[in-house]
């Protein structure tokens, strides 16, 4: 069998390590990563209700008849090591099963991995799969209407507070959960990623 490529391998190798480590918490640790990710959850459902409310037509209307999204296209998104923890924690073991399944059967193709005939194998998809909005969407729902530009605006700004470690954030604090207890992994980009840790570094933070 073909190895798999070094996306897949990378996905992979994250999505056991989370399982793994996960499967041996004990209730209390597990009770508090939830209660963690609560607030980011709530953020989620407005984006998602959001979207739904004001691209669901456009979408429709331009991609999914069609079939053609640019939305997932192969290999197109970055994953952060935390969409892996925060989908895991609120997957079942078959959910899972099902994206170690794709991750090796995979074959190529120009589609994301991860998608299907019905949609998103993922429980709860990547943020940056959930914030983006391609050129086409955007004009056509927000060049004219400000109330709505300020409003994704602000849906923006309130995804930074998870992810863009200017300060402590939720993203870079399930990093280190996983590091201080032995693991690793390049999809740790808060961790990782040059541009990142300057700016942690800029900001006071390690
Ligand atoms: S955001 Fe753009 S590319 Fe994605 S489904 Fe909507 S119209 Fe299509
Ligand atoms: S992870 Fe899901 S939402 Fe994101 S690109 Fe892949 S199929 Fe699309």
């Amino acid at each position: 069998m073909a190895p798999l490529s070094e996306y897949n391998q990378q996905q992979k190798d994250a999505i056991l390590m989370v399982r793994q480590h996960l499967s041996h918490l004990p209730e209390s640790e597990l009770c508090w990563l939830k209660k963690r990710i609560k607030s980011y959850l709530k953020f989620r459902k407005t984006v998602a209700s959001f979207q739904d409310q004001h691209f669901a037509d456009i979408c429709s209307q331009k991609c999914f008849t069609s079939q053609t999204s640019a939305c997932c296209g192969r290999e197109g998104i970055i994953t952060f090591f935390a969409d892996v923890v925060i989908n895991a924690l609120l997957s079942t073991t078959k959910g899972i099963d099902t994206l170690l399944e794709v991750l090796e059967r995979d074959r190529g193709g120009f589609n994301c991995v991860y998608l299907n005939e019905s949609g998103c194998l993922w429980r709860f998809k990547p943020i940056v799969c959930e914030m983006f909005l391609c050129d086409h969407a955007k004009n056509s729902v927000l060049n004219d209407n400000e109330s709505l530009a300020s409003q994704w605006a602000g849906l923006r700004r309130r995804e930074r507070m998870y992810t863009w470690p200017t300060r402590p954030v939720l993203f870079d604090q399930l990093e280190v959960f996983f590091l201080n207890a032995g693991f690793d992994s390049p999809l740790m980009y808060l961790h990782k990623s040059p541009g990142l840790l300057r700016l942690k570094a800029k900001h006071g933070l390690r």
